[in-house]
């Protein structure tokens, strides 16, 4: 089977119970649960019982053993997860606005993250993986953005495939090196995961369709856009497939797109229809956020396929 390796941020999600403003004043909390947009997604990958690896970092700290001892549990590769000696553990607190928005206070930069490189470990993961997937997110430093570059080089060299989930806040954009570290990836990437606008990222069209047309014309293999409670759709140059979303009550949205993003993968890698990989990956993303926590509603394919037999849809 495809071993899949992803780069960046392990962080604690600590959220507030009760929807509000900000964080100015002292309010009930939850948390630690084990988050990071990459860990999310390869922890979904391996439930799926798809080999998997992430390169990243955590403090000598509890915050650093509860996501290691997630991850291993559920079949992840930690080989390449540095323990720091001294820095903490990446964290970010997070609150629902009533409009659903959401404030967040991240340390990442300057946590144990800021460590994520090529280390020796690293390089041995990267050996040992067929594909790489690039999650936006992660470009935070000089470090990662470095690390990825080489990843997409090696892995592509090798005849191996890349997935690329923008992911991306827009105040990211103008980091120093973002946009050349962001084409990058984009010139090497055969499997486009945007959600929703994103898709717009890096193309001169301004209509969906033609955006679409305009990625795949530069060599793009497949992409797919999320759409949130509506569903998902996949392009490649035979055409267009839309999956609609699972009714389901949407507890907690953190995390869906990672979920949904790994399950597509791992059923692509697998050779799979994308009409039934659609499938697949929105019920992954229906889990999610069916349930409090980031990475808690990650499936196995065995919940997956309990999930499409309750809905009438099997897989
Ligand atoms: P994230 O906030 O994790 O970055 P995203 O914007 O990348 O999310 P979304 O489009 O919000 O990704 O969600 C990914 C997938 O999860 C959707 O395509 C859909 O399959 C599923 N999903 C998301 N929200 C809902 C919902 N309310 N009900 C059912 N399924 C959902
Ligand atoms: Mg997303």
């Amino acid at each position: 089977m495809k071993k899949i390796v992803t780069f960046g941020e392990i962080v604690v999600e600590i959220m507030a119970l009760e929807p509000g403003e900000g964080f100015k004043k002292a309010i009930p909390l939850i948390g630690p649960f084990p988050s990071g947009a990459p860990a999310i997604f390869i922890d979904q990958a391996a439930k799926m019982g798809q080999p998997g690896g992430l390169v990243s970092a955590v403090g000598n700290d509890d915050f650093g053993a509860l996501n290691i001892e997630r991850l291993r549990r559920d079949g992840v590769d930690v080989s390449a997860i540095l323990v720091h000696p001294t820095a903490a553990t990446g964290s970010a607190f997070v609150r629902y606005r009533p409009d659903g928005e959401r404030d967040f206070i991240f340390n990442i930069r300057h946590s144990a993250c800021s460590a994520i490189g090529l280390t020796a470990d690293a390089e041995k993961l990267i050996e040992s993986a067929d594909h790489l997937h690039i999650m936006g997110s992660a470009l935070f430093s000089d470090g990662i953005v470095a690390a990825i570059h080489e990843a997409t080089v090696r892995i592509k060299a090798r005849g191996g495939t890349v997935s690329f989930d923008p992911n991306i806040r827009k105040e990211m954009l103008d980091l120093p090196g973002m946009r050349q570290a962001l084409a990058h990836a984009l010139e090497n990437t055969d499997l486009f995961m945007p959600s929703g606008a994103e898709i717009f990222l890096f193309t001169k069209a301004t209509e969906e369709k033609a955006a679409v047309d305009e990625l795949l014309a530069r060599g793009i293999k497949a992409v797919v856009i999320k759409r949130g409670a509506e569903g998902a759709s996949y392009f490649d140059r035979a055409g267009e497939v839309f999956s609609p979303a699972f009714k389901v009550e949407e507890v907690d949205p953190t995390g869906a797109g990672d979920s949904f993003g790994a399950a597509f993968v791992t059923c692509w890698l697998r050779g799979m229809e994308p009409a039934a990989a659609l499938r697949i990956a929105n019920a992954a993303g229906a889990r999610a956020v069916s349930v409090k926590g980031p990475m808690e509603g990650t499936s196995t394919m065995a919940e997956i396929e309990a999930f499409l037999e309750a809905q009438g849809a099997s897989a």
